[in-house]
């Protein structure tokens, strides 16, 4: 907990109230204790802090055990609802941690325009720098080693995506340091391997997306393991896209081989398998929105969720279609679209779904060290 809270005890918003109101009543029943990382941790606190709610908020994976086992869930008069209230907890933290913080309001309220506005404005940049020194090359077929930037010199594109890289690793660094402040988490708790080894553990098997072992609900009251395996598609296809552009790199500065590759060299093949991962993914977790309960999740924060999913599948889609399509006329205006819609995606990753992923992982190095200190 933080100086700040501890100095003042109000709640900062009206949701962290009703967190706290509903952690109280949690703390006393204890019902759902071998569901998830969520309750033990709650376990060891006697009061609720802003920052004691934010991270139990961001170690929930929602998977809406706790809501169906809930003897006390609505229409109960005690109206227990842990899962929605806690995604409504974990979208104000996007929105609070974000840098520099007026781009998230704008996000959150216009995610998925913002997104294709970027997207579009960039590959009509790129196309507009193509065609400004030769109509002609746009649509021209281009082979060979280097054909990509007889559109645009590899120096400018390069200029262009380490300009967006380093204003992502700024802001998403921003957002991590308000986190762990908010939380109260000393510095040092990053620095422990046991925590971190941990926490990397969890997350890379979802280890709390499992309802306590019956998989995710969803309206039917029936669960499935679903959503777990395709948050399993994306989170593993962005990581094989990012190895297959870092490998590229390297192939252009270190082998001094420039792109388009053959289909078996690595960049590709990892690219390939990536953009599988990205389509099935988000397309998955889209279908399996539609099916849950509405009363598990923040409705009014589901077009931010849904800009992420889109702007993963258009990155993958453009990624493929250019492969396929790289020795044709239609090469030019995929390569400025398929650039357009991936600097789309990073730019706005520090401000919406993206976060998730980090600050349910800082979340876990934190529960990994208190389990270890009080077990
Ligand atoms: S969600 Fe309901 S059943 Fe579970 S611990 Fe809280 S009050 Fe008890
Ligand atoms: S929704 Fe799932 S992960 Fe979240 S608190 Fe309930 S049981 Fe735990």
């Amino acid at each position: 907990m933080n100086i700040h809270t501890l100095l003042d005890p109000v709640h900062a918003s009206a949701t962290l109230a009703e967190a706290d109101r509903l952690m109280t009543v949690c703390n006393s029943c204890r019902y759902c204790e071998g569901l998830c990382a969520v309750f033990p941790a709650m376990e060891l606190r006697r009061s609720f802090f802003d920052g004691d709610l934010n991270y139990l908020a961001n170690l929930c994976h929602g998977c809406g055990a706790c809501l169906s086992d809930c003897q006390f869930a609505p229409p109960h008069e005690f109206n227990v609802n842990v899962p929605q209230t806690l995604a409504k907890l974990r979208a104000d933290t996007y929105q609070a941690y974000a840098w520099p913080r007026a781009f998230s309001g704008l996000f959150e309220r216009n995610g998925l325009y913002i997104s294709i506005i970027a997207a579009l404005s960039v590959t009509l940049f790129v196309a507009g720098f193509a065609a400004s020194n030769d109509p002609g090359v746009l649509f021209a077929t281009h082979t060979g080693p280097g054909a990509f930037y007889r559109l645009m010199p590899h120096n400018a594109m390069a200029v262009l995506f380490v300009g967006v890289t380093l204003y992502v690793i700024v802001a998403v660094s921003m957002g991590i340091r308000l986190f762990w402040t908010d939380i109260g988490e000393p510095g040092r708790t990053l620095r422990e391997p046991q925590s971190i080894w941990q926490a990397m553990k969890d997350a890379s098997t979802l280890r709390y997306l499992d309802g306590g072992g019956v998989g995710c609900m969803n309206k039917d009251e029936r669960p499935t393991d679903r959503r777990r395996l395709y948050h399993h598609f994306t989170f593993y296809g962005f990581l094989l896209c990012l190895a297959a552009t870092s490998v590229a790199t390297l192939y252009h500065y270190i082998a001094g081989r420039e792109a388009p590759y053959f289909w078996y060299d690595l960049p590709v093949v990892l690219g390939t398998l990536g953009g599988i991962g990205l389509l099935v993914g988000p397309v998955g977790l889209l279908l399996e929105k539609w099916q849950r309960d509405p009363q598990l999740l923040d409705q009014a924060r589901m077009g931010m969720d849904v800009a992420f999913l889109v702007m993963l599948f258009l990155t993958s889609f453009t990624g493929l279609l250019l492969l396929f399509c790289r020795q044709t006329p239609a090469m030019g205006l995929l390569l400025a679209l398929h650039l357009g819609v991936v600097f789309s995606l990073f730019l706005t990753m520090p401000y919406g779904k993206f976060m998730h992923g980090i600050y349910r992982f800082l979340a876990l190095v934190r529960y990994a060290k208190e389990k270890r200190e009080f077990s």
